[in-house]
């Protein structure tokens, strides 16, 4: 259903809900185009809100019955829900509606995927199942009951009954409509269990079609790790008997923390060492962690409204990152982190949608779902337990769980849980949560009698609905290190409060060389000249790993800059350092391989326009191309031998040393594969027993114009498996030339196999263009045409992906006014499209300003 006219929903705005719930009943006869569903609610009036509207959220329902207290009534129902007279004490609410789920492409409410029921509600998709005050603030415990041929029939809580046919389940603990669940389909378990603390034995189910049981184990490992991690760590224990997780073909995102069932995409859940990747590994790994995580920070303490969506999500992205460093290597766990943040939320902040980490005001909640609110969130985190120390936050997270358990809370909940734990004013803190846009931070160096002085300056440029930007406190982690490498003064964090300020080091023998921002202690840009020898000798000595690879990562940043602003050839230095990083065996081969990975081509460009100079994505792309090739010249005698010690032997495990090393090895064949024309590739993709090994190779194979044989032969033994050839499709676009891309995509879309309702299968090919730097700003507007063709046609199936993927179009304006006037023409088509989705039409409205 579409609005004529898009609200916009605002922060201030919020008033409580008029009624509460204490108990949701609900029944569902479940019939592809037909399903039943009965609610019995038990309404009471909410003694703090302002007024007795009752109001009830539902789209696409077609009214079978209502009735209050036993007697019908015939409320007054809208495209957005239904009101109705009530009394102003407890009464029971009763409604039967019917619903179809087979044709519901949008994969919100209950939908079906390859013949399985499943739900989607977050944020707010329950009002796609039944009449219900759809919003977090209203928790309640529910049963449910579950009636249909499937086999398997799951909801939240635990399991009260089941016979042929039918199943009920109840949910003790109180929540939101957006954690609702159902699932009902063939399926098969594998199972395990858990025992607590306390000594409970909690049953864990990962539930897949038959076919899929092989692809089990290590999303079951990753959960019972991350159930003892947050015992652990963070004194949390399990509180339900059951732990169910469901894998999906069909589904927005990467997977939902639905109390007790969490509903995962399959590629967020399974793997094999034959199908998966090391990355895909660690991802799974990662998102089981964050969704079971959720128990704590989302579903018992859950959000007062959407705007405060960064309280769980922030918290909880801050969690899994704490959990996969503790598991893997904490350094690079750090750079990898940051390398996305700065890939995804810098270009978001420094855009047209740029917007505060608690957002003021939306049309559609769908479209916050963003790196801002759950990367720069963490970030937010991080900076916190920064400040406060180790003890103060854990003191402050005791205090809030023993606060708020039960609660839909409030950023200012969070931060006044801060205040009492550790005494700290944490007003101007506050900022980061309503300030948009990232800081820029510029650092002057003074050095006299012993005395060293570092002087930083804020400011943060203005962002779309906020011009003037107050300074913001931020925790500046310095190390000083002396001209003979030794560290003087070891990490210390100087806390930044002022628009301009000053930090003074005593009693110093010389000038020291400063390592600023070391760990990457606040999500900033550090804009400062250092000179190339400074840089050298900081990815030489530094001490902090980040700022290591970080000295390493801005020498071949400057490299590529000159090159492709003056044409310069490619530093001498940044590759003798590179060679000696590389060659020191102290180094964990995961971190050496972070060293390599150059700065993408759309982190260039954004350096580029910062400097005020229109970035070319052809000349970006010949320099880095460049580079690689200076690379695999100057490491050629090194390359080889490196690989051969990366070799692997014995079984595969994807841990955190296997996968650096591989990681490393297969960074060694990219280079080789320059050189040698694929001949390594080749044989490692004949010899590949684990698709680490056999991706890599393919790519290489690719990027030299060979591997016709080896695509071929890869599509002809997976073509069956879906997540699998989703990497065959995606690898094509992204080894494409600039030139050929979007043709390459274009050709994929004819596929048999390109199924464009399918999220995973859509994003492996048009997601794979939007990434493909060169390949998507192509000067004739082709890579922005193909974009624009396949999200008109896919935002009325799928408004809420669609919508997602036109943030392709964030960075247009930084572009030369050919390339502009393409976007600009695509952007105006999509905005053209009769019907255009709530969704899609604030997003364009957005990029279009
Ligand atoms: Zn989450």
């Amino acid at each position: 259903m579409k609005d004529a006219a898009p609200q916009t929903i605002h922060l201030k705005d919020y008033a409580p809900p008029a009624y509460l719930v204490d108990e949701v009943q609900l029944t569902f006869r479940l019939a592809p185009t037909a399903t039943r569903v009965l609610s019995r609610i038990r309404f009471r009036p909410n003694p703090e809100a302002p007024s007795r509207d009752f109001f009830l959220h539902g789209e696409a329902l077609t009214p079978i019955r209502a009735a209050i207290d036993g007697q019908e009534v015939r409320p007054e129902i809208t495209e957005a829900g239904l009101t109705c007279a009530v009394p102003d004490a407890p009464f029971t609410w009763e409604a039967e509606v019917e619903i179809s789920p087979r044709t519901n492409t949008a994969l919100e409410g209950l939908y079906m995927s390859r013949g399985m029921y499943c739900t989607q509600c977050e944020a707010e998709g329950f009002r796609k199942i039944t009449w219900y005050p759809d919003r977090p603030d209203v928790m309640a415990p529910f049963t449910v009951r579950i009636e249909g041929d499937a086999p398997v029939l799951l909801s939240n809580g635990n399991p009260v009954g089941m016979g042929e046919g039918w199943a009920e389940w109840h949910d003790p603990w109180p929540k939101p409509a957006y954690l609702f669940a159902l699932v009902a389909g063939d399926l098969v378990a594998r199972r395990d269990s858990f025992v607590t603390r306390s000594g409970r034995t909690v049953d864990l189910a990962l539930w897949v079609r038959p076919g899929d049981e092989g692809k089990c184990a290590w999303g079951m490992e990753a959960l019972k790790a991350s159930m003892r991690w947050d015992e652990d760590r963070y004194g949390r224990e399990y509180d339900l008997d059951v732990f169910n997780i469901v894998a999906v073909d069909d589904f927005n995102m990467g997977a939902m923390e639905n109390k007790g069932l969490n509903i995962f995409n399959s590629a967020a859940v399974l793997a094999s060492p034959e199908t998966a990747t090391d990355a895909n590994f660690e991802r799974i790994e990662s998102i089981i962690a964050h969704e079971y995580f959720h128990n704590w920070t989302g579903n018992r303490i859950t959000c007062r409204d959407w705007f405060q969506l960064c309280l769980k999500e922030g918290l909880t992205v801050f969690r899994d990152q704490e959990f996969t460093s503790d598991l893997r290597s904490a350094a690079v766990k750090r750079i990898e982190d940051v390398r996305m943040l700065r890939a995804r939320q810098f270009p978001e902040d420094q855009g047209p949608l740029a917007h505060p980490v608690r957002p003021e005001s939306y049309q559609e909640i769908n479209n916050f779902y963003t790196a801002t609110v759950y990367e720069k969130g963490a970030e937010v985190i991080g900076m916190l337990k920064r400040l406060v120390g180790d003890e103060g936050y854990a003191k402050a997270l005791d205090l809030y769980f023993a606060r708020h358990d039960g609660q839909a809370c409030t950023i200012e909940d969070w931060l006044t849980v801060f205040e009492d734990a550790t005494g700290r004013d944490l007003s101007q803190f506050g900022l980061w949560y309503s300030q948009a846009g990232t800081p820029r931070v510029s650092v002057e160096e003074a050095f006299e009698n012993g005395t060293y002085t570092l002087t930083f300056e804020q400011r943060t440029p203005p962002t779309p609905g906020q011009e003037e930007k107050k300074p913001l406190v931020i925790p500046i982690a310095v190390g000083l290190l002396s001209p003979n490498g030794d560290e003087v003064v070891p990490t210390r964090v100087l806390e930044m409060t002022q628009a301009r300020q000053s930090f003074t080091f005593e009693g110093l023998a010389s000038k020291p060389v400063p390592s600023i921002l070391r760990d990457f202690s606040a999500p900033v840009v550090l804009e400062r000249e250092v000179p190339r020898a400074e840089r050298a000798f900081l990815m030489a000595h530094d001490t902090d790993p980040f700022n290591r690879w970080e000295a390493a990562r801005s020498l071949a940043r400057e490299s590529l800059i000159a090159t492709i602003r003056e044409g310069a050839a490619p530093d001498a230095d940044w590759l003798d350092g590179l060679a000696a990083m590389l060659r020191d065996d102290t180094l964990d081969p995961a971190f050496r391989a972070q060293v390599l990975a150059l700065p993408t081509q759309s982190e260039l460009a954004q350096v580029l326009a910062d400097r005020g100079h229109t970035p070319d994505p052809d000349a970006i792309h010949g320099a880095v191309e460049g580079l690689r090739d200076a690379m695999a010249r100057h490491l050629a005698d090194l390359a080889p031998h490196l690989y051969e010690s990366m070799r692997v032997t014995g079984p595969y495990a994807p841990d955190a040393e296997q996968s650096g090393k591989r990681a490393l090895g297969n960074a060694m064949l990219a280079l080789i594969s320059r050189r040698d024309d694929g001949a390594l590739a080749a044989r490692q993709y004949a010899e590949a027993d684990n698709m680490t090994l056999a991706l890599a190779a393919l790519s290489c194979l690719l990027r030299v114009g060979r591997g016709s044989a080896e695509l071929a032969a890869f599509h002809e033994r997976w073509k069956d498996d879906r997540l699998v050839m989703d990497k065959w499709f995606a690898l094509q676009v992204m080894e494409a030339k600039p030139e050929s891309a979007a043709e390459t995509a274009a050709r994929l879309t004819e596929h048999p196999a390109f199924d464009w309702k399918n999220p995973n299968r859509f994003r492996a090919v048009l997601g794979a263009l939007a990434g493909h730097h060169a390949g998507f700003h192509r000067a004739d507007g082709a890579g922005y045409a193909l974009l624009a063709d396949w999200l008109i046609r896919l935002d009325p199936v799928n408004p809420q992906t669609a919508a997602r993927m036109m943030t392709a179009f964030q960075t247009w304006r930084r572009y030369d006014a050919g390339r502009q006037a393409h976007a600009k023409a695509a952007l105006e088509r999509i905005a053209a499209k009769p019907g255009l989705s709530r969704d899609g039409a604030e997003m364009v409205g957005r990029m279009l300003g």
